[in-house]
C-alpha cells in the first residue's frame, strides 16, 4: 500500500537514470523517460496469461506489445 502520493518519496532518483531496453523494439533509453504499464505476458512454459509492470521506451511500443483483446481490460 502506498502511503504518500508524491513520486519522490517512493522513486529513488536513480533508478530514473538506470539504462533500460524496451520490451517490444528492444532499443535502450533512460529509465526515466520510459512508459510504464501494465503490461500482459504468456509464460512459455505453462501457457499462463499474467500481468505485470512494463516499462516500454514509447506508448506505441506499449500497443503494440498488448494483444487488442487485452487492452481492453486495461480501462
Ligand atoms: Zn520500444
Amino acid at each position: 500500500m502506498l502511503h504518500s502520493l508524491k513520486p519522490q518519496h517512493f522513486v529513488i532518483p536513480r533508478s530514473l537514470r538506470t539504462p533500460w531496453q524496451c520490451p517490444e523494439c528492444k532499443s535502450r533509453f533512460v529509465y526515466g523517460e520510459g512508459v510504464m504499464a501494465l503490461a500482459h505476458y504468456r509464460v512459455t512454459d505453462t501457457g499462463e496469461v499474467k500481468q505485470g509492470l512494463a516499462c516500454f521506451c514509447s506508448i506505441t511500443c506499449l500497443l503494440r506489445w498488448e494483444h487488442p483483446t487485452m487492452l481492453g481490460l486495461m480501462h
